[in-house]
């Protein structure tokens, strides 16, 4: 059995640490590309959401490098995401591959039915191994999470040009060449601790910018264009709302405490959302207004086009913009998006950003 997965940011890192350490063989898809996408968009139902075409381009590019069997994660709930995997495996059937899918579902809460399923993939009832694995990749994807926020911080400050890039590059390399959960480790506590080497110009006058929207579209920077990189260039600091760490500890832990992390983040969309309609929309919500609460200079709403949840919280950014005195811009992606266009926008964006804090600060000077 030659398992792969769908790319989602990062997070193949943490994956290959987890079926490394459980002794079972992956694929990893080629980095997304625009083959990916034209093999996804050429498959797939074209008013469909732009992370349905990434993946299943991701799953043909892995199933060509000899992949037999996918992970799909599944989920209900009031979106497309869950009739997703269903999607998935026609569109496959009809393309003649003869692979195995096996969806692995939100486990809201449910450990144990997580563990259950995990164990069919790996084949052992070993659940020592099993809890101590996925301990382990989960220990490399908050670190990884924690080392690409510091990037994001760090990036507009940076003394001297690109440093931070090259020792995340250099670092991502090294964590691609592993084996296993514990040599990533080790390198992930190098890298922070020489992140905190690289020197920083904190004198030096950045914006703050929240990005909000679709988890895919937040996190895997392929779908936005790299957007906390560029903003970065553009002397903006940078903080995303979601990652698929905290994502992953909210289904595993908090909910089967009965508790949510996310409890903050639905007071705070409570007079503009009350209720989950899918997706991320909630939450886009209320991290816009926490975002204003924490003086940030913007937020960027990122959405594929036709992504039901995020339209709804779309239609309510103008009240947030309005009440919350913070200006928000929404960037709706998919596979026709240009970048030079995108990235023109985010200029514009910037620029008022700037002029209005410039205001702001002559306004405190002159009083
Ligand atoms: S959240 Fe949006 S993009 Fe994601 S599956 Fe649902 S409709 Fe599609």
């Amino acid at each position: 059995m030659k398992i792969t997965f769908p790319h989602i940011g990062n997070s193949y890192i943490p994956i290959k640490a987890l079926f490394e350490d459980l002794g079972v063989e992956t694929v990893i898809p080629p980095k997304s590309s625009k083959k990916t996408l034209e093999l996804g968009t050429k498959n797939a139902p074209e008013l469909i959401c732009l992370p349905l075409k990434i993946n299943l381009g991701n799953y043909i590019e892995s199933i060509a490098k000899g992949a037999d069997t996918i992970i799909i994660t599944g989920g209900c709930g009031p979106c497309r995401f869950g009739y997703y995997c269903e999607v998935q495996k026609e569109i496959l059937k009809d393309m003649g591959y003869d692979v195995d899918i096996i969806v692995l579902e939100a486990p809201e809460g449910n450990k144990k039915e997580f563990i259950r399923r995990v164990s069919k993939i790996a084949n052992t009832k070993n659940i020592v191994k099993i809890s101590k694995s996925l301990k382990n990749a989960i220990t490399v994807l908050k670190k990884l999470n924690a080392l690409e926020e510091m990037v994001l911080k760090a990036r507009p400050y940076e003394v001297h040009e690109n440093e931070v890039d090259k020792l995340y590059n250099n670092f991502i390399d090294k964590l691609e060449k592993s084996r296993g959960s514990r040599e990533m480790i080790n390198h992930l506590n190098n890298a922070v601790e020489m992140m905190k080497e690289i020197k920083l110009d904190k004198n030096r006058e950045v914006l703050r910018v929240g990005i909000v929207g679709e988890i895919y579209a937040v996190i895997d920077d392929y779908c936005n264009f790299d957007i906390g990189k560029k903003l970065n260039k553009m002397g903006v600091e940078v903080h995303k709302s979601l990652s698929t760490g905290e994502w992953i500890t909210e289904m595993l832990l908090f909910r089967s405490m009965g508790m949510s992390k996310e409890m903050k983040i639905w007071e705070a969309a409570n007079p503009y959302i009350k209720t989950c309609i899918g997706g991320h929309a909630r939450e886009t919500v209320g991290n816009t207004v926490l975002y204003s609460k924490e003086e940030y200079d913007g937020v960027i709403q990122l959405m594929p086009f036709t992504c039901m949840p995020e339209i709804v919280a779309m239609s309510m950014m103008p009240s947030i913009q309005e009440e919350k005195n913070i200006p928000i811009l929404t960037l709706i992606i998919d596979e026709m998006t240009g970048e030079a266009g995108y990235l023109t926008r985010l200029e514009a964006f910037i620029d008022l950003l700037r002029n209005r804090k410039d205001k702001r600060i002559s306004q405190t000077v002159d009083s």
